[in-house]
């Protein structure tokens, strides 16, 4: 590890422009000799320089041994020439995991702490469309490299994640391989022979649909999800809506490279953006999932531990009940995390 890791800041649009400077502030307090850099991305950027991830973002993206990510604002209906930089930056940097945790929060039940590893490059994000008599045809794309990578990091992640809990490590393999029985029928064998390498795993599987309503209705019985890309993107936001909402919930892009991306799951809430109010939490836990990247756990014990007392005692923004800003809240766990 670089003793000087370089964190570049893409706060964006909206509370992106709140949020990410909060976790920047909180992740520099812990790590002081981490190197901060910022660049433009997103929407304000597209109209101002005709692009929304111009060159020299992509080329410090490259270069940082970590990117802290807010939110960008997709113009509705598309704009010639703009893209989403997200999904670029996830493609340029192969960042082909997507880490989406979600917890129940403290005192409320059911209680649950699960880890949602959702496959980021293909499925049907290939952003492949073709026209046809009356319609469209999108491609959903699978393949046995991607599903047997993706499966590698879930299985990673589950020995992890035990190891902190002291549980038994649990793999649910998520698909629909009873309908889509070629592509959906790779995904589950490549995971399954994945999961073989480890036994001290758990394995089990289920279709998306009954995930769903397990999900729902009981979501302590899953420690570690892996799907594919639709599904992943439609349970973690299930997931996240158990766990609080959107101003609570963390995500990160991984890969095989250092190079790694964390960002809140919410978007740039332009109904709220410029008043100070944006719920801090989602980008600090962001912090958290970088901090466990780079292998600092006790850093991220502490931080996670401020999150959750702050949860429990307070301060809160609006969309959690309260009435404090985004800077209260961020002093509170910054303090507490400092110890
Ligand atoms: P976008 O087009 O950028 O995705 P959106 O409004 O469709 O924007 P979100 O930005 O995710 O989607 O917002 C969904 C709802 O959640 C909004 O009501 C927003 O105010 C709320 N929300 C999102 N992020 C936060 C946050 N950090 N704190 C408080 N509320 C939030």
């Amino acid at each position: 590890m670089n003793p000087e890791p370089t964190v570049l800041l893409l706060p964006g649009d909206g509370v992106g422009q709140e949020v990410i400077p909060a976790a920047a502030e909180v992740l520099i307090a812990l790590l002081p000799h981490v190197r901060l850099q910022q660049a433009e991305a997103g929407w304000a950027c597209f109209q101002k320089h005709g692009s929304a991830l111009p060159p020299q973002t992509l080329a410090l993206a490259r270069e940082a041994d970590a990117i802290l990510f807010g939110a960008t604002q997709s113009p509705m209906g598309g704009a010639p020439g703009y893209s989403s930089p997200i999904l670029t930056l996830r493609k340029e940097l192969d960042l082909f995991a997507n880490l989406r945790p979600a917890r129940s929060l403290p005192g409320l039940s059911p209680r649950f702490d699960l880890l949602i590893v959702r496959e980021n490059s293909e499925g049907l994000y290939s952003g492949r469309e073709r026209p046809i008599e009356d319609g469209f045809v999108a491609e959903r794309i699978v393949t046995a490299r991607a599903s047997r990578r993706i499966a590698r990091v879930a299985c990673e992640q589950a020995l992890r994640l035990a190891t902190r809990s002291g549980r038994r490590p649990h793999l649910t393999i998520v698909h629909k391989a009873n309908v889509l029985k070629r592509s959906d029928g790779l995904f589950r064998e490549q995971c399954l022979a994945v999961a073989a390498a480890y036994p001290d795993i758990r394995v089990d599987e289920l279709l998306v649909d009954t995930a769903a309503m397990w999900l729902a209705r009981d979501p302590g019985r899953f420690q570690v999800i892996v799907t594919s890309n639709l599904f992943g993107d439609i349970l973690s936001d299930l997931a996240a809506g158990l766990a609080g909402g959107l101003g609570l919930a963390p995500s990160a892009n991984i890969g095989d490279a250092q190079s790694a991306l964390f960002e809140p799951v919410h978007g740039s809430a332009p109904d709220i953006a410029g008043r100070g109010v944006a719920n801090p939490l989602a980008a600090l836990r962001s912090v958290v999932m970088l901090l466990r990247h780079w292998q600092r756990d006790a850093e991220a014990a502490n931080l996670e531990a401020a999150i959750e007392r702050v949860l429990r005692e307070g301060p809160h923004t609006p969309d959690l009940g309260g009435d404090a800003t985004t800077e209260q809240v961020t002093h509170a766990v910054k303090t507490l995390a400092l110890g």
